[in-house]
């Protein structure tokens, strides 16, 4: 995989258009964040990207390959949502291993690809656990553990912390940004959070009602902000 491109991309629910013609070049391995209001259409995007909504107009390409028809399951995305579901009466390792398990992967691969993604987010000690027995950061690791074992190129976040308290969010947040060192993969992450946006981000994507405000680094929208809506989510101190 190489880089991620939007070109012109546009949805439309029945006669409501949400996305108005979005151009976005994302490079091999950065990390981008989108911020912008609720409703601005953020999850629209990300949604789109990994194929679970279609696009109504406009290209997204990933690579050379274009994927506006591509299955889900074919693109090489993962995606770990604000509300993770997983499966009660599951052990973590049945949690993880479960997308694999369904999609037939022999049974010592997907063993050996839960073991790599709960060494990479320590949860080795939490395997035989049951969700109910687990603290909600550790629900949040197993959630990011099912994306990890599908070896995604591409992984998208949708404002992954927003339930967990304070403490624990700046701890997640770390563990995020070891979490890209030592993948090495492209994360495109939505958050409201302008400290998770600062620190996490290597370009940051502000979005106002379905288009683009302004594209930059956190020091580049910090220092050079293009107009006070977007001063007003990067740029003042909460
Ligand atoms: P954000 O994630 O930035 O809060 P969303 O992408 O969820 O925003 O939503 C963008 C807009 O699209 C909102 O006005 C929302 O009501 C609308 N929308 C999202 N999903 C649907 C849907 N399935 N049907 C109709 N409208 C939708
Ligand atoms: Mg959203």
């Amino acid at each position: 995989m190489s880089g991620l491109k939007l070109a012109n991309v546009k949805k439309s629910f029945g006669a409501v258009e949400v996305i108005k013609g979005v151009d976005l070049e994302i490079a091999d391995k950065e990390f981008v964040v989108f911020v912008g209001p609720s409703g601005c259409g953020k999850s629209t995007l990300l949604r789109m990207i990994a194929g679970l909504e279609q696009i109504t107009s406009g290209d997204l390409t990933i690579g050379d390959k274009r994927m506006n028809e591509v299955d889900p399951s074919q693109r090489g995305i993962a995606m770990v949502f604000q509300t993770y579901a997983l499966y009660p009466h599951m052990t973590v390792r049945e949690n993880m291993g479960f997308a694999l398990k369904f999609a037939g992967a022999p049974k010592a691969e997907i063993e050996q690809r839960v073991q790599e993604a709960a060494r990479i987010l320590e949860l080795g000690p939490l395997l035989e656990r049951r969700p109910g027995q687990l603290s909600g950061g550790q629900r949040q690791r197993v959630a990011i553990g099912r994306a990890i074992v599908r070896h995604p190129d591409v992984f998208l976040f949708d404002e992954p912390l927003s339930n967990l308290d304070a403490e624990l969010r700046v701890h997640m947040r770390i563990e995020i940004a070891r979490l890209h060192q030592e993948l090495n993969t492209t994360i495109i992450y939505v958050t409201h959070d302008q400290v998770e946006a600062m620190t996490l981000a290597d370009k940051i994507v502000v979005l106002r009602d379905g288009r683009i405000e302004q594209v930059g680094s956190p020091l580049d929208l910090y220092d050079n902000p293009d107009n006070i809506f977007v001063a007003g989510f990067i740029g003042s101190p909460k």
